[in-house]
């Protein structure tokens, strides 16, 4: 099946503590963009990733709140950070190294919740089971580009009744492709 490509910018994902800790107590997210799975936006609100190495400016506060904080970046940030982060999906945070956030308000440790997300592809259940696919699959993604064309093995596949069809890559994996997403490409089994 053909599914939207979308690219996924380095972005971070607050808890309400965490985010009371590094806005003002009477603070709430604020709508910039809607994303294109249900209920889930990009706020106008931004921080800063900070190592003992290095850190990365204005990256983008996705909302809602969430129950736990998740920072997601992509393989480049991490050598720029010098902290070695796994290849996670979503909420799979046991294990992941830890960070500071800070905004012009606060600043805070986290001690895990740093990952390079696993690309994926977010499936409505209708199109999952007309295509033949669980939620977990591993799948592969077909891109064609203007000179980087490639296949992206290990694509895991996302059902849920809210998903609006999309597959999520990182900016690493986008710049291999030679892609700015906005296109359709073919989703596969393996
Ligand atoms: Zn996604």
């Amino acid at each position: 099946m053909k599914v939207l490509l979308e690219v996924s910018a380095r972005h971070v994902h607050l808890s309400i503590a965490d985010f009371k800790r590094l806005f003002k107590a009477d603070a709430e997210l604020t709508v910039k963009r809607e994303l294109s799975q249900t209920g889930q936006f990009l706020s106008n609100d931004k921080l800063d990733i900070i190592s003992s190495k290095s850190n990365l400016s204005g990256v983008s506060i996705l909302g809602p709140l969430r129950r736990e904080t998740q920072v997601e970046i992509s393989v480049t940030d991490s050598l720029k950070l010098g902290i070695e982060v796994p290849i996670r999906e979503s909420g799979d945070l046991d294990g992941t190294p830890g960070c500071k956030l800070a905004t012009q308000h606060g600043q805070i440790n986290i001690k895990h919740g740093l990952i390079v997300p696993k690309r994926h592809v977010h499936l409505s259940l209708d199109s999952a089971r007309k295509n033949g696919f669980e939620n977990g699959q591993i799948l592969s993604v077909k891109v064609n580009s203007n000179g980087r064309s490639l296949f992206f093995f290990d694509t895991v596949a996302r059902v849920h009744k809210d998903f609006m069809d999309a597959i999520h890559i990182d900016t690493d994996e986008a710049n291999a492709a030679g892609v700015k997403g906005g296109i359709f490409c073919e989703v596969e089994a393996i």
